[in-house]
């Protein structure tokens, strides 16, 4: 468990605005209090807002997008098509974001399906399954969704949230040409948000690209001496 808290604030997730449902799914994981990047990111994804989040893993920054964004998407009741896709760099964290996905919305209807490369047909057929009639969110890995893509039938068209998580382990492994080519694929509208450890200039200029006036949100982790 996370010791980023800090418990002078009274803040807790209710005092966020998320949806009680959902409380109850962190509350079952046994998470009191919003950590420094929760409590940034949660207003500002609620309220629409691009983010951009420098934070390592550690600091909580994975409930950071997804609790807003669960929240978001159940309040609409009629959901055919996919509201928010997350690029990760590995299957791993694909993996890991998608149980996350199931624990924290575990009280609520949200459906998400994790994609990553080196599975076989059969999983593949549900991969394309999951979107084409429209799992809630995607977890990807940048490479199997271009698959995907590149076979013609995925429509982000009505996209709602494109996170890209991880970003700059993304860039180092060489996946810039296949992020561009999924973000050419997102309406305009859609609200981007971007987390990376850190802020090389390949990654600002990823940002400048990809997100509209973002809310710029630094989360420096104390290092040991
Ligand atoms: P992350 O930085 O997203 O990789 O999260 C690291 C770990 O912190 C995960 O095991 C989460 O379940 C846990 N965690 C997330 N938010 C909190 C919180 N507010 N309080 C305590 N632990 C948390």
């Amino acid at each position: 468990m996370l010791d980023l808290c800090d418990m002078s604030s009274e803040e807790n997730f209710s005092s966020l605005g998320l949806n009680e449902d959902l409380i109850q799914g962190i509350d079952s994981m046994g998470i009191q209090k919003p950590t420094p990047i929760q409590r940034e990111s949660i207003p500002h994804i609620l309220e629409g807002k691009d983010v951009l989040g420098i934070a390592q893993t550690g600091t909580g920054k994975t409930a950071a997008f997804l609790l807003p964004v669960i929240h978001s998407i159940i309040k609409e009741s009629n959901r055919t098509s996919v509201s928010a896709l997350i690029v990760v760099p590995t299957r791993e964290l694909a993996t890991q974001i998608d149980q996350a996905i199931s624990a924290y919305g575990y009280f609520t209807d949200i459906s998400s399906m994790p994609i990553y490369g080196g599975s076989d047909g059969k999983v593949f057929t549900q991969e394309k399954h999951a979107l084409t009639t429209g799992t809630d969110i995607i977890v990807a890995t940048p490479g199997r969704l271009n698959m995907h893509i590149n076979l013609g039938y995925v429509d982000f068209s009505k996209l709602k949230f494109l996170i890209l998580d991880e970003a700059d382990r993304m860039l180092d492994m060489g996946f810039q040409p296949d992020i561009q080519r999924i973000i050419a694929q997102t309406p305009d509208s859609r609200q981007g948000l971007l987390f990376s450890a850190t802020m090389p200039d390949t990654i600002f200029n990823l940002s400048r690209g990809f997100l509209n006036n973002p809310i710029t949100i630094n989360i420096a982790l104390s290092k040991p001496p």
